[in-house]
C-alpha cells in the first residue's frame, strides 16, 4: 500500500480533488445557498489561478532539492523509525486513526493561530478576502500560506510518526472535505443537524467566512466539528442569518479580492483594519 502511495498519490489526490469539485460545482450550481454578488467568471479565474500558483511553487521547491511534501516526511520518519507511532506494535488502523484525530486538530491549530498571530493573518485574509462563497474559495490559500502549513504538517508528522497511508488519506479527506464545506450549497436544515453533529457542514463553515470578527474568529474546523465546540470556538449560525450575512472582509468589499495580482499582494502591502463592534484586526 505504501509502495503505490509513494509512486501514485499526486495522481490519485488530483483525481479526488477533479471528482469532488466536479460533483460540487455541480450540486451548488442546481440548489444554491445564496445568490452570487461578483462576477463568478471573474472570481473562479482567480482563485484557481492562485491555487495553481501555490502548487508551483510547491513543485519548484522540489525541483530545487528542497521537497516539502508531508508524505515524503512520513516515509522518512517510517524508514528512520522515528516518531511515537512507529515504535508501538498497535494494530495498522488504530494508528491510522489516531494519525488522522492529531492531524486534524493540528490543523484546526494552525488555522487558529493563522486568525490569531498578526504575521500569519496577512497570509489567511486572501482566503478571508473572497466575497462570495463556493468551491473555488476552498483552493483560494495564498502560495506562502500552502507552503507554511505544509511545513506545519511535516512538523507534525515526523515526531507523531504518522504512517504515509495515514497522511496520504488524511490530505484527500481535507481537500474534499475542504471543497464540501465551503460550497455554496442549501442542505435541508435537518441534514445539517445531523451531519454537523460529525463534521463541518457549508452552514457551519459559512459563519467563519462572516465579515464579523467574532463569527469568522470562529468555527475553525476543517473536518471534525468536534474541535470548535471543545474549545469553545463554536458559532452555530450567523447573527444576520445566511441571506443577510456579508460575505468577506469589511476594508475590502470592493471588486480587487477577484484580481489575482491583488490578492498575491495583500500579505504584503499596508494593512487596512478590520473594524467592527469596536474590536480591531489587521493591524500588524
Ligand atoms: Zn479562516
Amino acid at each position: 500500500m505504501d509502495g503505490l502511495i509513494g509512486q501514485s498519490d499526486g495522481l490519485i489526490r488530483l483525481a479526488v480533488f477533479a471528482g469532488v469539485f466536479l460533483v460540487m460545482a455541480l450540486v451548488e450550481l442546481v440548489w444554491p445557498k445564496r445568490k452570487l454578488i461578483v462576477s463568478k467568471r471573474k472570481r473562479w479565474l482567480t482563485n484557481i489561478g492562485i491555487s495553481v500558483a501555490g502548487t508551483a511553487l510547491l513543485r519548484l521547491m522540489a525541483i530545487l532539492a528542497v521537497p516539502i511534501a508531508a508524505i515524503a516526511a512520513a516515509f522518512y520518519a517510517q524508514s528512520h523509525h522515528i516518531g511515537l507511532l512507529n515504535q508501538v506494535s498497535w494494530p495498522q488502523w488504530l494508528k491510522v486513526v489516531i494519525a488522522l484525530l492529531v492531524l486534524d486538530l493540528a490543523i484546526w491549530a494552525q488555522h487558529l493561530a493563522s486568525h490569531k498571530i498578526a504575521l500569519f493573518w496577512r497570509l489567511h485574509q486572501v482566503h478571508h478576502a473572497d466575497r462570495d462563497i463556493d468551491v473555488t474559495t476552498a483552493v483560494r490559500f495564498h502560495p506562502v500560506e500552502i507552503g507554511l502549513s505544509m511545513l506545519w504538517k511535516i512538523v507534525v508528522v515526523v515526531p507523531l510518526g504518522a504512517s504515509p497511508l495515514a497522511v496520504f488519506l488524511f490530505e484527500v479527506i481535507l481537500n474534499a472535505c475542504a471543497i464540501f464545506n465551503h460550497a455554496n450549497v442549501a442542505l435541508p436544515a435537518w441534514f445539517d443537524r445531523i451531519l454537523r453533529q460529525f463534521i463541518v457542514t457549508p452552514d457551519m463553515h459559512r459563519v467563519h467566512h462572516s465579515v464579523l470578527r467574532r463569527e469568522h474568529d470562529s468555527n475553525y474546523g476543517f473536518n471534525l466539528s468536534l474541535w470548535d465546540r471543545l474549545f469553545r470556538t463554536y458559532t452555530a449560525q450567523p447573527k444576520a442569518g445566511h441571506q443577510g450575512m456579508t460575505i468577506g472582509l469589511t476594508p475590502y468589499q470592493s471588486e480587487a479580492p477577484t484580481r489575482f495580482g491583488w490578492s498575491l499582494w495583500l500579505p504584503f502591502g499596508p494593512q487596512r483594519r478590520n473594524i467592527d463592534s469596536g474590536k480591531e484586526k489587521n493591524g500588524g
